[in-house]
């Protein structure tokens, strides 16, 4: 059989696939499962919004669309981070892509050079994603290590020890998957430092989460934290999470126009412009009523109060108070050593994940697919019904642990 490339062969479909996949044979099977391993809005995408993707296929708007974008779509984007950000973007500092994976795929093949010993500074724990994308493109991921009594926000010391001369791009992510950690200004600005010792890397700080902040905490970005960092700063959002659009694979990258033309580049390699449909469903988005997004990002903090009570009960469990997203991401080194009833032995975070979905059948994603073993995420974007039945679950599975 002909062979296939080095690149499939370094990069893994990620554990969220995997357990995600899990679930649903043991589901298929008639197994009465609970699957907390999937980040999607519950939600369903807004009624006006799937409208005016009918309204545009009917008017005709079914033609290739421009490569970066359409015109009303990257206006509407540039109005989104002026009312939200201060932040003033050309058209040219605007590209529309496939979702925000594709956002991350252009700029790491953008800016990183296969087998060159280029580095992409990923603080852990972080979403397995970037670890993929950048294996993909032939670079080397760096986890700067993040820890919970830092609220795992990435400290200036960690960025510094985790820079050499070979890195090439930094990214950040907060409100962060998996952890819920969210950054303020301040510590933006001490990362900010950092990097303006260090003029010759990228920074792409992945915002896809920005509206689903807790306890009155405000959105803040490193692009408006430190606008001299401005000709090397990337910025990400989209639609999936804010507006429960995860189908319609829609992303938004700004920055500097030399790498917003390298990131089109890519795209026009891979897909060309994004759909049409799916560009005016997001041009309503943007445009209609925001005043939902308040409440549901309330929905996601009652459900998270739900999830923290819960396992803080859990004597062999320790948790974070997550402050934005919809992730919930115990520590579960505890429970490591001991011995389910049906007699598998939890050695890893992996054991532990794959003993509660076949013993307890709560699909969680383990740790180590963020880079952050010990650990396993879990996803509250379910009803608070659903929730108090998964923690339950794990309540009883953790106390039969011998
Ligand atoms: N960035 C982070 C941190 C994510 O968690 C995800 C999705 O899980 C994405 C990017 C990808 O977003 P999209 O669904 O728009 O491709």
């Amino acid at each position: 059989m002909p062979a296939l490339s080095s690149r499939i062969a370094r990069t893994e479909l990620a554990a969220t696939f995997a357990m995600a996949a899990r679930a649903r044979a043991l589901k298929a099977a008639g197994k009465d499962i609970i699957s907390l391993s999937l980040g999607e809005p519950d939600f369903p995408t807004p009624p006006h919004v799937i409208e005016a993707a009918y309204e545009a296929a009917k008017r005709g708007e079914t033609k290739y669309p421009p490569l970066s974008g359409t015109a009303a779509l990257k206006e509407a984007v540039r109005e989104k981070y002026r009312r939200d950000q201060k932040l003033n973007f050309a058209p040219e500092n605007i590209l529309i892509t496939n979702g925000g994976k594709q956002a991350i795929f252009n700029i790491v093949m953008a800016v990183t050079t296969e087998g060159a010993g280029d580095e992409v500074i990923i603080p852990a724990p972080a979403w397995a994603g970037y670890e993929q994308t950048v294996n993909f493109a032939g670079a080397t991921p760096i986890f700067a290590p993040c820890h919970a009594a830092e609220n795992f926000v990435l400290q200036p010391e960690a960025l510094e020890a985790a820079i050499t001369p070979r890195t090439k791009l930094l990214i950040l992510n907060y409100p962060n998957n998996p952890t819920g950690a969210a950054i303020t200004a301040p510590a933006l600005e001490a990362l900010a430092a950092v990097m303006r010792r260090h003029p010759d890397i990228w920074v792409l700080s992945d915002d896809i989460y920005e509206k689903l902040l807790f306890d009155g905490r405000h959105y803040v970005t490193l692009a408006a934290v430190a606008p001299d960092l401005a000709d090397r700063t990337i910025t990400l959002t989209g639609v999936s999470k804010t507006y429960a659009m995860t189908g319609w694979r829609i992303g938004f990258l700004a920055g500097p126009q030399n790498i917003m033309q390298a990131a089109a580049l890519v795209q026009a390699t891979a897909t060309s412009g994004v759909s049409t449909i799916g560009q005016a469903a997001a041009l309503a988005a943007l445009t209609g009523p925001q005043d939902f997004l308040a409440a549901r990002a309330a929905a996601y903090q009652a459900r998270r109060d739900i999830v923290l009570a819960a396992l803080e009960a859990i004597p062999n469990l320790r948790c974070h108070r997550p402050e934005g997203a919809f992730y919930v991401f115990p520590d579960i080194s505890a429970c490591l050593g001991l011995a389910t009833p049906a007699g598998r032995t939890l050695r890893t975070d992996t054991d532990f994940a794959a003993a509660l979905l076949e013993e307890a059948h709560v699909a969680v994603v383990q740790g180590s697919a963020f880079a952050a073993p010990n650990f396993v995420r879990l996803s509250t974007a379910t009803s608070e019904f659903t929730l108090r039945e998964a923690c339950d679950r794990i309540r009883r599975f953790c106390g039969s642990l011998r």
